[in-house]
C-alpha cells in the first residue's frame, strides 16, 4: 500500500493527479462492492424461493411433507436411509439442490439476481459521487476540498458499503480543485468495474458465495434437532433449545431405526407411543431393563420427551414398511416375522393413500 501512495504522491499533478486519485478510490470501492453484492443477493435469493418453491413456503412440517413426498415418488432405499439417519443432513442438501437448482437451471437466475444487486449498488455510488460534488463544488470557504468531499462521498455510502474513511486518509490532502471534473473521472473509471463484475456474473457459481442462500433458507427451517430416543423422529419444536418437553405429533414403526424383539429376528414395527401404555420394557446399557410406563425412569434423554399414549401411526410407514420388507430386514438382519408380522391392512395402504393423508397433517 505504501508502494501505491508513493507512486501516487510524485505523479500527481493537475488532470492526472485527478485521475489517480479516482483510481485509487474505485480500487478501495471495487471489493468492498463486490462483497456487498454477494451478501445482498444472498439474502434476495433467500427471500424469493421461500415465496417460489412450495417446499420453503411454510413451517418445518410443511418441509417435511414435500421431502417425504420426494422419497415416496423416488423410492430409493438409499435416499430413505439417509433421511432416517442423517435427519439433519438430509434436510441440509434437500434444500441446497433445490436452491441450486432454482439458481442454475436454464433462467440463470443466478446471474440475474446478482445483475439486479450490481445494478442497485452502482446506482446508489453515482448517487453519492453526485450528492458529494454539490456539496463540494460551491464551498469557496473551503480549501480542503478533497477532505470535504471524500467526508461526503463515504457518508453518503455509510449504510451501503463498507469504505472506511479512515482508509483513505493518505489522499485527502491533494490539491484538486476541479471538483466538477473529479466527478466525470469517478464515473468514467468506475464504468470498466462494473463492466467487469458484470461479466463475471456470467461465470458465478454458488461457491462465489462466502454464505450460501441455501444456508439462510436452512437457518429458518433450523428448528429442535432432538431425536426420539425410541424411533428417531425428530422433534417438532420450531425453536432450538426450548423450554419444556421435546415431543413429536407422530412416532414411527422402531423397526425404522433397527429394532428386534429381545432374543429373536422378529422385527419391531410398534410405535413409541403404543408402547408407552403396554407392559413392555426396553434396555439401557448392557443389561438394565426400564418398563416402557414409566421410561422417563431411564433419565436422559429419555426424560427429556413427552411421549403420550397414541396407537395411531401413519398410513406413509405403513407404506413404506411393506414395501420396503425386503430391504429392511436384509439391513437389520432381522425378519418380519412372529411379533414383527406385518399386517395385512398396511400391505393395502398405497403411495398415493399415505401421501393423500400426510398432505392433510
Ligand atoms: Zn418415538
Ligand atoms: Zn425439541
Amino acid at each position: 500500500m505504501s508502494y501505491f501512495f508513493k507512486c501516487f504522491q510524485i505523479s500527481c499533478q493537475g488532470a492526472s493527479c485527478i485521475t489517480t486519485f479516482a483510481d485509487f478510490l474505485c480500487s478501495k470501492i471495487a471489493p468492498a462492492l463486490r462483497h456487498v453484492i454477494y451478501e445482498k443477493t444472498a439474502l434476495d435469493i433467500a427471500r424469493d424461493v421461500k415465496e417460489k418453491i412450495p417446499d420453503f413456503r411454510g413451517n418445518r412440517s410443511t418441509l417435511e411433507y414435500y421431502m417425504l413426498k420426494y422419497l415416496a415418488e423416488e423410492e430409493k432405499f438409499e435416499h430413505f436411509k439417509h433421511y432416517l439417519n442423517a435427519p439433519g443432513d438430509f434436510l441440509n442438501n434437500y434444500i441446497k439442490t433445490k436452491v441450486e437448482t432454482y439458481c442454475l437451471d436454464k433462467n440463470k437466475r443466478l446471474e440475474m439476481f446478482l445483475r439486479d444487486s450490481l445494478s442497485h449498488y452502482s446506482e446508489n455510488i453515482q448517487s453519492a459521487v453526485i450528492a458529494s460534488t454539490t456539496v463540494v463544488k460551491d464551498r469557496k470557504d473551503r480549501k480542503d476540498k478533497i477532505s470535504l468531499w471524500l467526508d461526503e462521498f463515504c457518508r453518503a455510502l455509510g449504510d451501503v458499503l463498507s469504505l472506511p474513511r479512515s482508509d483513505l486518509k493518505g489522499i485527502e490532502h491533494q490539491e484538486i480543485t476541479d471538483i466538477e471534473f473529479l466527478n466525470n473521472a469517478m464515473t468514467e473509471t468506475l464504468s470498466p468495474i462494473i463492466d467487469d463484475l458484470r461479466k463475471d456474473f456470467e461465470e458465478a457459481r454458488m461457491s462465489s458465495f462466502k454464505r450460501q442462500p441455501h444456508t439462510i433458507v436452512a437457518e429458518q427451517f433450523a428448528g429442535c434437532q432432538e431425536q426420539c430416543p425410541f424411533c428417531e423422529a425428530v422433534c417438532t419444536n420450531t425453536m432450538p433449545n426450548h423450554d419444556g418437553d421435546h415431543r413429536v405429533v407422530f412416532h414411527r414403526p422402531q423397526v425404522l431405526r433397527g429394532y428386534r424383539w429381545h432374543k429373536t429376528d422378529n422385527l419391531v414395527i410398534d410405535i413409541c407411543s403404543s408402547n408407552v401404555p403396554s407392559g413392555c420394557l426396553f434396555r439401557i446399557g448392557e443389561d438394565t431393563w426400564i418398563p416402557y410406563k414409566k421410561y422417563r425412569d431411564a433419565g436422559p434423554p429419555y426424560s427429556t420427551w413427552s411421549i403420550l399414549p397414541d396407537p395411531s401411526m401413519q398410513a406413509y410407514w405403513k407404506w413404506f414398511v411393506s414395501s420396503f420388507r425386503t430391504q429392511l430386514e436384509q439391513c437389520y438382519n432381522g425378519k418380519f416375522h412372529g411379533r414383527g408380522e406385518i399386517p395385512a391392512s398396511w400391505k393395502r395402504v398405497t403411495k398415493q393413500n399415505a401421501l393423500t393423508e400426510l398432505e392433510k397433517c
